[in-house]
């Protein structure tokens, strides 16, 4: 699917959910790059090497992977065997990506470029989702790809093992400084109102924020307590993350000084007396 006279997009699988892992191919005058590389899927490398084909073979420069999650850097092995190009990831995914045996070429950094003739990428680093996560923006449209820093629908899950809520937040308020026209995301349709829906996320944490904060001054104490009352009546598959959730939540609180500790030896939370 074309997203604009450079950049094609490639997502298999079923709808439903966040939507199945969106691939995209940026096709400058020098040269292209893939972002992100989605499960790896025959159906999903097919469809990338024909847009890749239907573009003229341009030299691939980069395979970039917005961070360490399998249904984003599943393909890069077989991406580049078949096109070309260096493997990208910022140096805090380089570790967990290259132990899911993806070998990675560069690390990138905040403000590094990639020029493809005619078209800049830019890497933005948005640390949350998970550390590592980063985005890439094509200066010459405006467009950021998010990874899963930004989705097309819904809110964005941040992993309590390897990623960090106030992080998060921080990020999503640097990118709504960045001149943007369009995002696209790493999950579902393309985004046509980048700052409403950066500000959607920053007001959605926000909120989760104030009410657990609110349940736990009116008594509730355990992670059962929380989640019964945060998500009554949730799809039994999406209740563990649902409870990581509020778990990175509760790690925020504790780094924030609110919360006596995010991890209780007995299962009850207690906030700060002076909170
Ligand atoms: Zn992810």
């Amino acid at each position: 699917m074309e997203v604009s006279a450079c950049v094609d997009r490639v997502s298999v699988g079923e709808e439903g959910g966040a939507g199945p892992p969106n691939i995209y191919l940026v096709t400058g005058g020098g040269g292209a790059a893939f972002i992100d590389t989605g499960y790896g899927t025959d159906a999903e490398m097919e469809e990338c090497l024909r847009l890749w084909r239907l573009r003229g073979r341009p030299a691939v420069s980069a395979i970039v992977l917005t961070h360490r999650h399998p249904d984003h850097v599943g393909g890069a092995a077989r991406l580049r065997a078949a096109a070309g190009g260096r493997v990208v990831c910022s140096a805090e995914e380089r570790g967990p990506i290259e132990e899911a045996g993806v070998s990675v070429d560069v690390s990138a950094a905040q403000d590094e470029t990639l020029d493809l003739g005619g078209l800049t990428l830019e890497i933005v680093e948005t640390p949350g989702h998970t550390m590592g996560s980063l985005c890439v923006l094509l200066r010459e449209e405006g467009l950021l790809f998010t990874g899963d820093t930004v989705l097309g629908r819904g809110s964005v899950a941040v992993s309590p093992d390897h990623g960090d809520v106030g992080l998060y937040v921080e990020s999503l308020e640097r990118l709504a400084r960045y001149p943007l026209r369009r995002i696209a995301p790493g999950h579902g349709p393309m985004v046509d109102d980048p700052v409403g829906r950066l500000r959607w996320l920053i007001d959605h944490r926000a909120r989760r924020e104030k009410q657990i904060l609110s349940l736990l001054r009116d008594g509730a104490s355990s992670m059962d307590d929380l989640f019964e009352a945060i998500y009554p009546n949730l799809r039994g598959d999406l209740c563990w993350a649902a409870r990581g959730q509020i778990r990175a939540h509760l790690l925020k609180l504790e780094r924030d000084g609110l919360l006596a500790s995010a991890s209780p030896e007995d299962g009850r939370y207690t906030l700060r007396s002076d909170t």
